[in-house]
């Protein structure tokens, strides 16, 4: 039975691969509500197609989320067709094909993945009420802040999500690192830099106290990382500035090391007594996946793997996070990194292999099936 769903797989290689083109050919920029509606359109119809019944296209916050199948599935697919690539990438990096490599803007993140868990559906012939759902949303480039709850609703009784983000060389992903990010800014006072510096209070060189500060927050030996990423402050070159905004990204293993740093970053105080401080955006955003919540579930692969009769996959834990983080965080167990094989996610060679498609379709399909049927490693 699992090898006749390799074998079906690769008889549709041609189709999933077009699939693949349309939906790259139709650019989807987070930023761009509009087109990532039109992305989603694009998607529902060939889910139709393949499915037989049609995709539901809803509105969280002002951005479409695409749905197929049950509202609590069993086995929840979930992916996310927004890219980083801006309106008009397709000019400069257009859909090819060359051999095995697939290039085109967004084909490793995370389109083919897309086309991968609706081919996925298609092969074992579920209809809408098998208890397997697809959730593809369009903001996840810039932190799922509208489709989150959407997310961890969708997968409150799953009894696994599989998450089709690409793989890291091939392998599928049991942990990611939490993500958080802090903007902060420090007001102080301004004054003539000329005439009377010393009445001032210098946001910026209370800014850059911060920056010092937080670089020693981090944690090697445990994987947390403390990153000062951007600066604002001043207006001319001769006032002491009275305004400073600092950008840091944290990320870590572990929720009680971002809880840690959140901390630090919540009871930081500048030197001068008469500095102000305030938290104006970020904090905690993706909670970490933790290894437990996809070693079972990485096994289960293996052994799919196996009775199709392809490579062992293999798994690793990676730094980035994903909508996998916040399933995971339910206790949910979540599997990630079931997507394209290739590389160059967010850069310019950015590429995805087609020989993988059909192998990777099967294994999606096989795993599905597994967990539809109770087994779990
Ligand atoms: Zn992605």
């Amino acid at each position: 039975m699992t090898r006749d769903i390799l074998a079906a797989a690769r008889s549709r290689q041609a189709d999933l691969i077009e699939g693949v083109r349309t939906l790259v050919e139709v650019e989807s920029p987070s930023s761009d509500i509009e087109a990532c509606r039109t992305c989603l359109a694009t998607a529902s119809t060939l889910i139709e197609s393949w499915l037989g019944s049609p995709a539901r296209i809803t509105e969280h916050g002002g951005r479409p989320v695409l749905r197929w199948g049950p509202d609590h599935p069993r086995v929840l697919l979930l992916g996310h067709l927004d890219t980083v690539w801006p309106i008009g990438t397709l000019d400069r990096i257009p859909w090819a094909v060359d051999g095995d490599r697939m290039t085109g803007p967004g084909v490793f993140d995370m389109k083919v993945g897309v086309v991968q868990a609706i081919g996925a559906v298609a092969l074992l012939g579920l209809d809408a009420s098998s208890g397997v759902g697809l959730l593809f949303t369009t903001d996840e480039e810039i932190g799922s802040e509208t489709s989150r709850a959407v997310i961890e609703d969708a997968a409150r009784h799953a009894d696994a999500v599989l998450v089709l983000e690409p793989s890291i060389e091939g392998q599928l992903k049991t942990a990611r690192k939490g993500t958080s990010w802090y903007l902060v800014q420090i007001n102080g006072r301004a004054a003539h830099a000329g005439l009377d510096p010393e009445r001032g209070i210098n946001a910026l060189v209370e800014a850059a106290d911060l920056v010092r500060d937080a670089v020693t927050w981090a944690q090697p030996d445990l994987g947390t990382t403390v990153t000062p990423t951007t600066a604002r402050a001043g207006v001319t070159e001769n006032t002491v500035p009275d305004s400073a905004v600092i950008g840091i990204d944290v990320r870590a293993w572990t929720a009680e090391e971002q809880q840690r740093i959140d901390d630090l970053a919540r009871g930081w105080g500048p030197t001068h007594p008469e500095a102000g401080v305030a938290i104006i955006g970020g904090g905690i955003n993706r909670p970490a996946m933790e290894q437990s919540a996809g070693a079972g579930l990485a096994q289960l692969a293996e052994e799919c793997a196996l009775r199709l009769g392809i490579e062992p996959i293999g798994s690793r834990a990676v730094g980035g996070a994903s909508d996998g983080n916040f399933t995971a965080a339910l206790g949910i167990p979540t599997l990630d990194g079931l997507g394209a094989v290739g590389d160059g996610a967010h850069a310019d060679h950015e590429w995805a292999s087609a020989r993988a498609v059909p192998e990777r379709t099967a294994l999606v399909a096989a795993l599905t099936a597994a967990i539809l049927a109770g087994e779990s490693a």
